[in-house]
């Protein structure tokens, strides 16, 4: 893809802090790290997101993954690791190369788990009728510790069926 950034930083023709490349995939640093060695993995094959991924390019992408969370194991000696992905527009996604961030975790970093990225669905319901009720707050839900087992149930053959 001719202007995508992370394309161009993969064919060499925007700089960036390469930790790690091999015939499919590039490694680099987080030019706004969220810690020491906040680092992307990505592709060499451009797609937006997981779904438009070559299934034959996903391997590679997860070995890249693990390849580089390893050498930053090694590097750095991280208490752990929150490694994901901002996957479209409303989960924060600002590049339109799909990349996966391998992040250094440290004990006392300040950091919440990747739950804490969203607010707690409980205080949103746990109607599983569609997904609109999700996009705002519902006011009549209420605040169990954790959802009924019927509602996950509900929730888990809706998933399955879309399979
Ligand atoms: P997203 O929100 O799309 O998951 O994250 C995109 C990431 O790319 C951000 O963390 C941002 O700091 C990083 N980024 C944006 N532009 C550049 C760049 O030119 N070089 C590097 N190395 N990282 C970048
Ligand atoms: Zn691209």
């Amino acid at each position: 893809m001719p202007d995508c950034l992370f394309c161009k930083i993969a064919r060499k023709e925007f700089g960036s802090a390469v930790i790690y490349e091999n015939g499919d995939v590039l490694a680099f640093l987080d030019i706004n790290p969220r810690a020491p060695g906040h680092a992307m993995v990505v592709s060499r094959t451009h797609s937006e997101t997981l779904l438009d991924l070559p299934d034959e390019a996903l391997a590679p992408l997860f070995e890249g993954v693990k390849t580089v969370t390893a050498m930053l194991e090694r590097a750095l000696a991280p208490d752990g690791f929150t490694i994901g992905i901002n996957h479209g527009k409303a989960s924060g996604q600002a590049v339109d190369h799909l990349h996966v961030h391998v992040i250094p975790r440290f004990t006392g970093d300040g950091g919440g788990s990747i739950h804490t990225v969203v607010s707690p669905a409980k205080e949103r319901g746990w109607n599983a009728n569609g997904a609109s009720h999700l996009r705002s707050p519902n006011p009549q839900a209420k605040s169990e510790a954790h959802p009924p087992k019927e509602a996950l149930e509900e929730m888990a053959a809706r998933i399955r069926k879309a399979q």
